[in-house]
């Protein structure tokens, strides 16, 4: 696996400093100084976001590559939902997933099926958390949003883990109950986004992430090409072990459906998130038990590191519904395997104060006060020239002695004229001899 703690980085050499990603990102989280863009890492909670809106590609998501398989005897691939939707007129998923298995892994554990064991257990669950609304965990992204900018409602999450890590500790048992030893075990998931990269080597809610790496739909996609010519009707091999129930959580609205809750709404796309997530802090979202909530525009299906477009991926997921009866048959007659673990989350999900300007109280007071009375001499229009997102975020990063006033074009004019002026009024009060009184002291 690769260190790195954030998957979404940047590309110094690819930056143009054009500011284009600064005010999309929901965390305030990129800066641009002497003309590059930089990421705060405590703010980034890899969405994405910068990746989608770069037109320079400067942003880009790291994830393992392909040969990383090749370290372990037993590899095992974790296909998100998503990966199925990037396939035309797929009508069988046994065909990817036998597609997997030509690529070098040897053995698929759909994470589609352990969502449906996670479908089950949240319904439990959800009858006996006191809280409403609950607010899903399923995107990490949104999670790490809740940790960052709304600490108040971290009490609302479903404190359950993840599809892609059940799956892990599933197929990990399955592979040793097979004789393998752990370290001869890797275990990868096929991921639409780089939330669940840095979920991987970041977990939330348990100590440690059963995954060993992440590979990108995108990067696999290519490869999976190459083998389609192999795989015909008669070498297609019976793996899928998922229903639509679990494959349906890859779209927006596919959790919410599939737990079967009344007063429930879906909403996707991290702005669109957020709106509602100010809501509940605030008291005004009216009537609702349970918020699915999902950083990208359409669900997983839109994650940034997808092929297909989410609208198209959709329709093709829906139809796998019409196919699936064919296989529903088998898919009920296999025997499930039993989870030995729990999987709700063991571990605290702390806030992340990265928006505070102090630990201590009083400071923080007076620096607020300092940021306030700065933001009141800027010019309020937010045009990003000086490299953040908002006057306001300017004011913030002065008061943290990560920026000066002058970094704003305005007030730098503002000091440029003040300055004349005061040279033209210091000018005045020297007395220079005119052109006349040196030629005449140079005639004496
Ligand atoms: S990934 Fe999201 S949070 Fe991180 S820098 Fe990009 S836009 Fe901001
Ligand atoms: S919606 Fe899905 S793809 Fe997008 S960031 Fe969240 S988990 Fe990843």
């Amino acid at each position: 696996m690769q260190t790195y703690l954030h998957s979404v980085t940047l590309r110094p050499e690819k930056c143009k400093g054009c500011t284009d990603c600064i005010k999309r990102c929901p965390t305030e989280a990129i800066r641009v100084r002497n003309g590059k863009a930089t990421i705060i890492n405590e703010r980034c909670i890899d969405c994405g976001m910068c990746i989608r809106v770069c037109r320079h590609h400067a942003k880009r998501a790291v994830t393992d590559p392909l040969s990383q398989i090749r370290k372990y005897k037993y590899k095992i691939a974790l296909p998100a939902p998503t990966l199925y939707a990037q396939f035309k007129e797929l009508q069988d998923v046994n065909f990817i997933l036998t597609l997997l298995r030509k690529i070098g892994f040897d053995s698929v554990y759909e994470v589609a099926k352990a969502a449906g064991r996670v479908t089950e257990m949240s319904k439990s669950l959800f009858q006996s958390l006191n809280k409403r609304p609950v607010i899903s965990s399923a995107c990490p992204a949104i999670v790490r949003l809740i940790q960052i900018r709304f600490p108040s409602l971290i009490e609302n999450l479903l404190p359950i883990m993840s599809p892609m890590e059940v799956a892990a500790r599933i197929s990990k048992q399955q592979a040793k109950a097979l004789g393998y030893k752990e370290e001869e075990i890797g275990v990868f998931f096929i991921s639409p986004c780089p939330a669940k990269a840095t979920d991987v080597r970041n977990p939330l809610g348990i100590e440690k992430s059963y995954v060993d790496g992440v590979i990108s739909i995108r990067d696999l996609y290519l490869e999976l090409l190459c083998y389609v010519k192999e795989v015909s009707p008669e070498t297609i091999e019976n793996l899928q072990k998922s229903t639509y129930d679990g494959i349906q959580w890859a779209m927006s609205g596919g959790e919410g459906k599939a737990l079967g809750i009344d007063k429930y709404i879906a909403v996707d796309g991290i702005e669109n998130v957020i709106r509602v997530l100010e809501q509940v802090e605030n008291g005004t979202l009216g009537d609702v038990d349970f918020i699915e909530a999902l950083a990208c525009i359409g669900g997983c299906l839109g994650g940034p590191l997808t092929v297909e477009n989410s609208f198209i991926a959709k329709s093709r997921l829906q139809r796998l519904k019409k196919h699936e009866q064919k296989h529903k048959q088998f898919i009920n007659s296999l025997r499930d395997w039993d989870l030995s673990f729990s999987i709700q989350w063991s571990k605290a999900v702390d806030s992340k104060p990265v928006l505070t300007l102090d630990k201590d109280m009083q400071k923080a007071m007076e620096k607020m006060e300092k940021l306030d009375k700065i933001y009141s001499t800027l010019p309020g229009i937010d045009c990003g020239s000086c490299g953040a997102p908002t006057c306001r975020a300017l004011a913030e990063d002065i008061v943290r002695g990560q920026a000066h006033i002058e970094d704003c074009v305005f007030m730098l004019r503002r000091r440029v004229i003040e300055m004349a002026q005061s040279m033209v009024q210091l000018s005045k009060k020297l007395s220079f001899p005119t052109m006349g009184q040196i030629k005449k002291e140079n005639e004496q």
